[in-house]
């Protein structure tokens, strides 16, 4: 058993209107308070709503991005004084969803996290290689990379606000989980190369969480590997199973 808290991810993604935040928070509210720190992630006009509702509640609430720039003439987006205006202590930086569809790169996620961090966020940061780049034994090449571009604007002691969601994209929204042994090889190699490149004390601490397709069923096997240390959840987090996933891990 791993010293790292479990921690576990809901991502509402572009999806649910005030009628389901407000059923949806009720369900939230049932989760119970365990080792497991949780938050949620819903689109941004449901953020304000959905942490005014779970506020006394273990259950924090997140944002599913960020512009890296301080406030100004940006329209359309969103600034970290924004987020921590609404409350807010966690961001999702990087989601494959915004690399490969968004065409954010990963110097533009780096720099999101780097922003978010300088003024006191934790960030959740998405890495993850594609089925081709899998198949092309590009794993590790790709996830380092991605990470190799967040260690080249942290200083070590920013880690600490930093939990790495290892989410490979062919598993996200497909119904294709990572068996336990493929995630934990991909997370033991994230873990490895934190050692190498950022400190060992950063490699365990950091904490790693896998994403693609979990859900009550899958989540007992992947949550015992030891470099798992929780889930990051996307379609299962708008479901009452949200709060099995949890509970299971906790
Ligand atoms: C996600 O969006 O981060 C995700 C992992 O989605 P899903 O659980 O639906 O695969």
């Amino acid at each position: 058993m791993s010293a790292r808290r479990p921690v576990v991810g809901g991502n509402f993604k572009c999806n649910g209107d005030f009628a389901f935040i407000k059923t949806h928070t009720e369900v939230l509210k049932t989760i119970p308070k365990n080792n497991v720190e949780v938050y949620v992630a819903p689109s941004a006009i449901h953020l304000k709503t959905l942490a005014d509702n779970l506020k006394g509640t273990h259950i924090e609430v997140a944002a599913q991005n960020v512009y890296y720039e301080k406030p100004g003439a940006w329209t359309g987006e969103l600034n970290v004084e924004m987020l921590l205006d609404c409350g807010l202590k966690t961001v999702i930086i990087g989601h494959s969803e915004r690399r490969r569809i968004m065409g954010e790169t990963n110097e533009q996620s780096a720099k999101k996290a780097a922003r978010a961090i300088s003024l006191g966020m934790t960030v959740a940061f998405c890495i993850g290689e594609t089925l081709e780049e899998r198949n092309a034994g590009k794993v590790d090449e790709v996830n380092f990379a991605q990470l190799e571009a967040l260690r080249a604007v942290l200083k070590e002691a920013d880690w600490k606000n930093v939990i790495i969601a290892y989410e490979p994209v062919w598993s996200i929204g497909t119904g294709v989980v990572a068996s336990p042994e493929q995630a934990q090889e991909v997370h033991a190699s994230i873990r490895k190369w934190l050692g190498e490149k950022v400190s060992k004390a950063v490699a365990d601490a950091t904490r790693i969480q896998y994403g693609g397709s979990v859900n009550a069923a899958n989540c007992a096997a992947l949550g015992k590997c030891p470099d798992i240390d929780g889930f990051l959840v996307g379609g299962a987090s708008l479901k009452p199973e949200f709060v099995q996933i949890v509970t299971t891990l906790g």
